[in-house]
């Protein structure tokens, strides 16, 4: 028995040692330090088997490292987490500042389109509707004449003096006319259209959109003409001529 228990010491130092010294020639076999029990009653001689005193403790290692790695992980993933929420929350703010500042310069967009809407609607209240056609003397008003009508008055002025649109309108015809020389045409809105003649100068086209006040012509001497200046009629609605001077007072213009 006490053979047994000092064979089963021996293991620890090694099988081989505990083969030499605890051999089958004194019948006595160290149980606790035999693989192969059958091999070592027979008394064949055993490959040393070496305990794997490394692989054991590597397990124990192994266990450790994982619960480490474990560890390891779980606070890498925290970190992972933190700078995702930490990323996440300055896109956010990206985000936020990004709208902001588009949202102040639509509102900056906004207040300038409707400050130069105002400040064209008080121009366009500040203009003109009605404007004297030429600036020059009045020489010749309307009605009879030297025992003929005259249809229009006359404006006397240097010639090149600028002939204007009295009112917004349409040009509808511009060119050569019968005693006129040159003429030119603008139909406004209510139907009315101003006739302009014996000009040197035509400066807008048939069609051409005008305002009132807009140049379309200078002053001349051409057609049925004793001097340079302007002759201005007005063709109310139905083609009669009417007196330009009550037309033009009307809407607050003096000859
Ligand atoms: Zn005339």
């Amino acid at each position: 028995m006490a053979a047994v228990v000092a064979a089963g010491a021996l293991a620890g130092a090694g099988f081989t040692q505990a083969m030499a010294t605890v051999g089958p020639a004194n019948g006595i076999v160290p149980v606790a330090a035999t693989r192969d029990l059958a091999a070592a009653m027979t008394g064949q001689k055993q490959a040393p088997q070496v305990l794997d005193v490394q692989t054991i403790h590597s397990v124990d290692t192994g266990a450790e490292t994982r619960k480490l790695l474990q560890a390891e992980q779980i606070q890498a993933q925290f970190h992972v987490r933190e700078a995702l929420k930490s990323a996440e929350g300055a896109y956010v703010k990206r985000q936020e500042a990004a709208k902001a500042e588009a949202e102040r310069v639509a509102a900056e967009s906004a207040r300038v389109a409707a400050e130069t809407a105002r400040a064209a609607a008080a121009e366009e209240a500040k203009r003109p509707r009605c404007v004297r056609p030429a600036q020059g003397s009045f020489t010749s008003g309307f009605g009879a004449r030297w025992g003929t009508s005259h249809n229009g008055i006359d404006i006397a002025n240097a010639i090149g003096t600028p002939i204007v649109s009295v009112m917004d309108g349409t040009v509808v015809e511009a060119g050569p006319a019968s005693g006129f020389g040159l003429w030119v045409r603008v139909q406004h809105e209510d139907g009315t259209i101003t006739v302009y003649g014996h000009m040197n100068t035509i400066d807008v086209p048939q069609g051409a959109k005008v305002k009132a006040g807009q140049q379309i012509a200078t002053i001349g001497n051409r057609g049925q003409s004793t001097g340079p200046h302007l002759h201005f009629e007005v063709w109310v609605e139905g083609g009669q001529k009417v007196n330009p001077v009550g037309w033009l007072a009307a809407r607050g213009v003096s000859i």
